[in-house]
């Protein structure tokens, strides 16, 4: 037995393959247990310009939902943890880091009591704190297998941040991990309750531009000087190829939504400069093409080297939706061009933190149907790890409905 109820068999399948060897070679059981398929959790200094409350929580409904939030990082301190004021029925129980001052600075300024404060190697203790319902796991996506499949182990529901995991056998551990516990497990895909890109769904089921022909995604940014051991978001254990799984993850979500349709065959091209410490162990450039059942065709692109752009451009036969920006925090732009030109406006995009928070909170509470569960996780990471295939192979990979390669 490694420890939290978890057998050295049992841990191993959480973590993948690579954990075997770093398991073998890790130099004490303390040391194996942080480590995951070569990513270990680290704490990390509070980020810069992080705005901490200066007032105190609001009181919640008696059915509110108690989340331990895993990972005071960039994302879970500027964007989700302010926005649990704003949710109905969900709020933070307690708080789970690797730097004890964070725990002490953000554990204050949220009020989360001192005895909810948890280090990793404390966590398998939530099991007994009755006040979390939940976990919210934020770590960077290396780590995402281990720690969702120990929040199973603790028999905490699960919302679990974007990309699911690294590989879809990581998810579909996650998954039955999940369900031996009988717990709901929900992917973190905000769009999914966002106004804009909601109405842009509706718009397209509508044939609002026609019958879709052409879908173009891109999502890119320059990435400053930076190198695997300073930026997770470099290193291929915690983020896999890189640009693909953190950003261009939105568009092929868009290009999903939007056409309603799952690609059956795609092609694909990756590029990695040499020299260039950003890119030792991730692509600079990912580029798919896809091709669905209807006819339509999608051209899906991201980048962390060429200057900012998000957007999803959908042409039909009758005119093209354009969303730019197209899955930002805030200020998103959408017009219908054509037939019917016009301007949407369906409501402020910064809502989607706070119904995503409700959203998993009633399905935790009313066993209500989860938008964005895990298989949804599992089906990108298939259609992931196709488009690797497909650029390693140089080669149009064919797939079946569920997004597996076929052949
Ligand atoms: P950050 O680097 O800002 O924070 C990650 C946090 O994870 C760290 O602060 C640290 O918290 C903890 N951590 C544990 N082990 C490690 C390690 N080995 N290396 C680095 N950090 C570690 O990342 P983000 O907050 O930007 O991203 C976290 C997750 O959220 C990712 O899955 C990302 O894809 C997702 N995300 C989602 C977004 C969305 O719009 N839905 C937007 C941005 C990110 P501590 O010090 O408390 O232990």
């Amino acid at each position: 037995m490694i420890g939290n109820g978890m057998t050295r068999r049992t841990f191993i399948e959480a973590g993948g393959g690579v954990a075997t060897a770093s398991l073998a070679m890790a130099a004490s059981p303390a040391a194996a247990l942080l480590q995951s398929g070569g990513a270990t959790v680290k704490g990390q200094p509070l980020p810069d310009g992080v705005k901490l409350p200066t007032v105190a929580p609001k009181r919640k409904r008696p059915d509110s939902v108690g989340f331990a939030i895993v990972g005071l990082g960039g994302y879970a301190l500027n964007q989700m943890m302010p926005r649990f004021d704003q949710a109905e029925r969900a709020h933070i129980a307690a708080i789970v880091s690797g730097n004890p001052n964070k725990l002490t600075r953000v554990g204050d300024a949220y009020g989360v009591p001192a005895d909810a404060r948890y280090s990793y190697e404390d966590f398998a203790k939530i099991a007994s704190d009755d006040r979390i319902d939940a976990v919210y796991i934020v770590l960077p996506t290396g780590l995402h297998a281990e720690w969702v499949t120990r929040a199973f182990a603790a028999r905490k529901h699960v919302l679990c941040e974007k990309p699911m995991a690294l590989s879809s056998a990581e998810c579909a551990r996650m998954i039955a991990a999940g369900q031996r516990a009988k717990r709901k497990l929900m992917i973190a895909y905000r769009s999914h309750f966002e106004p804009y890109n909601l109405e842009a769904m509706k718009l397209m089921q509508q044939k609002a531009a026609g019958d879709i022909r052409l879908v173009r995604t891109e999502q890119s940014y320059r990435m400053g000087p930076t190198s695997p051991s300073q930026n997770w978001r470099t290193s291929r254990a915690l983020a896999g190829g890189g640009p693909l799984e953190d950003y261009g993850i939105y568009g092929l979500q868009s290009a999903l939504y939007l056409t309603g349709e799952m690609p059956e065959s795609i092609s694909a091209t990756t590029f990695r400069p040499t020299g260039d410490p950003r890119f030792a162990e991730i692509f600079a450039h990912v580029a798919s093409q896809w091709r669905f059942p209807s006819g339509a065709v999608a051209q899906l692109v991201t980048s962390y080297d060429s200057a900012g752009t998000n957007f999803a451009h959908v042409r039909g036969t009758t005119g093209a939706l354009i969303m730019d920006p197209a899955t930002s925090y805030s200020g998103q732009k959408m017009r219908l061009e054509g037939r019917d030109d016009r301007e949407f406006t369906p409501g402020d995009p910064s809502v989607q933190f706070a119904r995503q928070l409700d959203h998993f909170a009633d399905a935790v509470r009313d066993n209500a149907a989860i938008r964005t569960p895990g298989e949804m996780g599992l089906r990108d990471l298939r259609l992931i790890e196709a488009i690797y295939a497909a650029a390693a192979d140089g080669r149009t990979v064919k797939l079946a409905p569920d997004g597996t390669m076929r052949g």
